[in-house]
């Protein structure tokens, strides 16, 4: 047989246990890349180290093990990575792409209109710091033409980025490389070539495939699986409804997260083994609805 050459992956944030919101994710991106063979990867997120909660990375992987998740390959965490977030950097600057910005978020906040997602950067800083002021963080020149792509899930999506958030920000003024590159470098790093992730990045892709053309690297295939959202219409991540799931107890969380993401339930799997099993062979992408019709309460 010939090997599969998809290569998907699980990149979660180490700020808090696995929730039920993450692990819908999990379950999809884990199901495609079983369904086609693939290589399926696990990369711990843990750039912003003042984010991170002690424990969290150790908890993430106990929680996928019981769950019956297998990554194919050692995981990967970003804070051993900065030095590749430098190098695309460096070549960001050789292109004459990125620039220093001295302006603070409340400077900002004052002078920008709203885009998409918050502020639109208004360019203080696009054509040199004014005298006397400091580079804090770095900003990449973003195009003005809209970024389009096919998401496997959400049909066609895109949008300028210059019209969503303008010049975005890539080493903070902390100095911690922003989750924009790092996932970019990364991705690309690891022959990944398949994403499926949480719709909340959905406002994300555009940027990300700006940089991978700016670096010269491939774009992989996009799939953004449906929010739960809470009783209130909250995001599930941002709510007090993001209950961490149970590792004594798998079987009934990725039976709903299975039936959430449209599929035919699977409900007398005896362990999370026999699972995935049968999950590989029966996944369907083509049935995950693009959002969840029903606000659904985990708790
Ligand atoms: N680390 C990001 C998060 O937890 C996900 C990154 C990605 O899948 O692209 O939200």
């Amino acid at each position: 047989a010939v090997a599969s050459s998809y290569r998907g992956r699980f990149a979660p944030s180490p700020t808090g246990p696995l929730h039920f919101g993450s692990l819908l994710a999990a379950v999809a991106s884990y199901a495609d890349a079983r369904a086609q063979d693939g290589v399926w990867l696990l990369r711990i997120e843990d750039l912003d180290r003042l984010r991170e909660v002690h424990g969290a990375a150790e908890a993430i992987q106990r929680t996928l093990r019981a769950f019956g998740f297998e990554w194919d390959e050692p995981v990967v965490f970003q804070s051993a990575r900065r030095d590749a977030y430098d190098a695309a950097l460096a070549r960001l600057d050789a292109l004459g792409l990125i620039y220093g910005c001295g302006c603070s978020r409340a400077e900002i906040a004052g002078r920008a209109r709203v885009g998409l997602e918050g502020p639109i950067y208004p360019g203080t800083c696009r054509d040199g710091l004014a005298p006397g002021r400091r580079a804090r963080s770095l900003r990449l020149r973003t195009a003005t033409e809209p970024i389009y792509f096919k998401d496997r899930i959400q049909g066609r999506q895109g949008h300028s980025v210059a019209e969503s958030i303008g010049d975005f920000v890539l080493r903070r003024a902390d100095g911690f490389h922003a989750y924009q590159l790092a996932v970019v470098v990364d991705d690309a790093w690891q022959g990944i070539t398949h994403v499926v992730r949480g719709a909340d990045l959905l406002l994300s892709t555009p940027r990300q495939i700006g940089l991978q053309r700016a670096l010269g690297l491939p774009t992989p295939s996009h799939a953004h699986v449906p929010l739960v959202l809470d009783d209130q219409g909250r995001k599930l991540s941002k709510s007090l409804a993001a209950a961490p799931v149970e590792d004594d107890n798998p079987l009934p969380a990725l039976r709903l997260a299975w039936r959430l993401l449209g599929q035919e339930p699977l409900d007398d799997a005896a362990s999370p083994r026999a699972f995935w099993r049968r999950a590989a062979a029966t996944w369907r992408i083509e049935r995950v609805p693009p959002r969840l019709s029903l606000a659904f309460n985990v708790r």
